[in-house]
C-alpha cells in the first residue's frame, strides 16, 4: 500500500463528465490498495472568469476580497469530486485549504505555505477515505484566506505529499509529460522519462508550463518524487526527482524558448562605481524582473548596458529607466520588441566542454544571429530575433540529437 497524492488541473476537471472520469481514476488507485489524497484546480477557466467578474463590479478589487472570491473556484471542484467519488461507492471528504491545515504567510494573492498541519487529512486517509483538497489556498495566522498565486495548486499538491510523506505526487495534466522541447514547435520532440529537480526548475522558469516552479522547489526541498502525466490515458509520464539513478551521460536534456521578451540598451553609460546598482535598483523598485544582462567592454570611459525583460513590463521599465539614465549621464536608451530567448538545459552542461560551441554552431549554420548569451551551471541561453525562434529551436534540438538518443553528440 502506498500513499499517493494526485493533482488534477483545470482541464482535467473542466466539466461534469471529466470530474466523473477523475473520480474513476482516483477510484482505481483506491482499488489497487493505495491511500489517496486528491488536490484539484478550479474547473476550466473559472479563475479567469472570476477575475473578470470582480473587475466588472470594481475597478480595483481589494486583494482580500479577491482571495476570498478566487478560493471558491477550487472549493467547487473539490466538493464536486468528493460527490462523484461517493456516487461511485468510494468514501471521500472534501476540504478547503484552511480545513486541510494549510497555513500561509498572509499575502492575500500569492502567499507562500508556512506550514501544513495535515492531521485531518492523515485521519481521513487512516479511515480509508479519499481526501479531496481544494488547491491554491490556505489561511494565515489571523484566519484570513490567502491564495498561492496563479498556478498554485501544483504547490498545494507537492506540499501535501511532503506533509503526508507520500510515496509519490502525481500531477495529472492535459499533456503526456515533460518534453525535450515544445511539441508544437518541433514535431520530433520526445517525452522525457525523467528529469532532475534543477533541470525542471530551469525549464519551468523558462516557460515550460507543465509544472509550477514553486512546486518543483518544494519537491526538491522535501525530496518528493513528482510524476507529471496525462489524465486522459494511463501511459507513464515524466518523473521529476533527484539525479542519483538517472541516465548517465545526458548532457543536454531539454530546450526552452521564451518569445515574450524585449531588449533594452542603455548606450554611453559613464563607467563609475554604483551606476549599474542605480539602474537595476530603480527597475527592481518597479517590480520588474530583469533577465539576461550584458555590459560591454569599457571604451572612452563609457559602457553600454543591455538587458532583457518580459515584453509586458516594457512600458513600466522605460518609465522608471529614462529619468535614471538622464541622471547618471547616459547618452541614450533604445528598446526593441520581437526578441526571443532560446535555452538548452542539462545538469551535465557544466562538466562537459564543447556544449556552448555546439549550440552556437547549430544557430550559425542556420544564419541566426545571437544578440546576447548568458549561462548558468546547467543552462545556456541565447537571445535571437523572435521570428527565427522555430528554426533555432529545431536546429538546436537536432544538434543535440534530443529526438532519439538523449546523449550529446559533439
Ligand atoms: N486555479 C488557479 C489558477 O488558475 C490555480 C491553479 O489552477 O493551479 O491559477
Ligand atoms: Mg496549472
Amino acid at each position: 500500500m502506498a500513499v499517493i497524492v494526485q493533482k488534477y488541473g483545470g482541464t482535467s476537471v473542466g466539466n461534469a463528465e471529466r470530474i466523473y472520469n477523475v473520480a474513476r481514476r482516483v477510484g482505481a488507485a483506491v482499488e489497487a490498495g493505495h491511500r489517496v489524497a486528491a488536490v484539484v484546480s478550479a474547473m476550466g477557466h473559472t479563475t479567469d472568469e472570476l477575475i473578470a467578474l470582480a473587475h466588472s463590479v470594481a475597478a480595483r478589487p481589494p486583494d482580500r476580497e479577491m482571495a476570498l472570491l478566487l478560493a471558491t473556484g477550487e472549493q467547487v471542484s473539490s466538493a464536486l469530486l468528493a460527490m462523484a467519488l461517493n456516487n461511485q461507492g468510494y468514501q471521500a471528504l472534501s476540504f478547503t485549504g484552511p480545513q486541510a491545515g494549510i497555513l500561509t504567510d498572509g499575502v492575500s494573492l500569492g502567499s507562500r505555505i508556512v506550514e501544513f498541519k495535515a492531521q485531518r487529512i492523515h485521519a481521513c486517509l487512516a479511515e480509508g477515505k479519499v481526501a479531496v483538497v481544494a488547491g491554491f489556498q490556505g489561511q494565515d495566522s489571523n484566519g484570513e484566506i490567502n491564495t498561492l498565486g496563479r498556478g498554485g495548486s501544483d504547490t498545494t499538491a507537492v506540499a501535501l505529499a511532503a506533509a503526508l510523506k507520500a510515496d509519490i505526487c502525481e500531477i495529472y495534466t492535459d499533456v503526456d509529460g515533460v518534453f525535450t522541447v515544445d511539441p508544437r514547435l518541433v514535431a520530433e520532440a520526445r517525452k522525457m522519462e525523467e528529469i532532475t529537480y534543477d533541470e525542471m526548475l530551469e525549464l519551468a522558469s523558462l516557460g515550460a508550463k507543465v509544472l509550477h516552479p514553486r512546486a518543483v522547489e518544494c519537491g526538491r526541498e522535501h525530496g518528493v518524487v513528482i510524476h507529471v502525466r496525462s489524465s486522459f490515458h494511463y501511459n507513464p509520464g515524466t518523473l521529476v526527482k533527484e539525479a542519483a539513478d538517472m541516465e548517465i551521460g545526458t548532457v543536454v536534456r531539454g530546450i526552452a524558448c521564451d518569445t515574450d521578451q524585449a531588449k533594452i540598451a542603455i548606450i554611453g553609460v559613464p563607467d563609475r562605481p554604483g551606476v549599474a546598482a542605480r539602474i537595476f535598483s530603480a527597475i527592481a523598485g518597479a517590480g520588474v524582473n530583469v533577465d539576461l544582462i550584458v555590459q560591454s567592454i569599457r571604451r572612452n570611459g563609457e559602457n553600454d548596458i543591455l538587458f532583457t525583460i518580459a515584453v509586458a513590463d516594457l512600458d513600466k521599465t522605460l518609465t522608471v529607466l529614462e529619468p535614471v539614465a538622464r541622471e547618471i549621464g547616459a547618452r541614450n536608451v533604445f528598446h526593441q520588441r520581437g526578441v526571443a530567448k532560446v535555452s538548452i538545459v542539462g545538469a551535465g552542461i557544466a562538466h562537459h566542454s564543447g556544449v556552448a560551441a555546439a549550440m552556437f554552431e547549430a544557430l550559425a549554420a542556420e544564419g541566426i544571429n545571437i544578440e546576447i548569451i548568458s549561462t548558468s551551471e546547467i543552462r545556456i541561453s541565447c537571445l535571437i530575433a523572435a521570428e527565427r525562434v522555430e528554426e533555432a529551436v529545431r536546429a538546436v534540438h537536432r544538434r543535440f540529437s534530443l529526438a532519439g538518443c538523449p546523449e550529446l553528440k559533439v
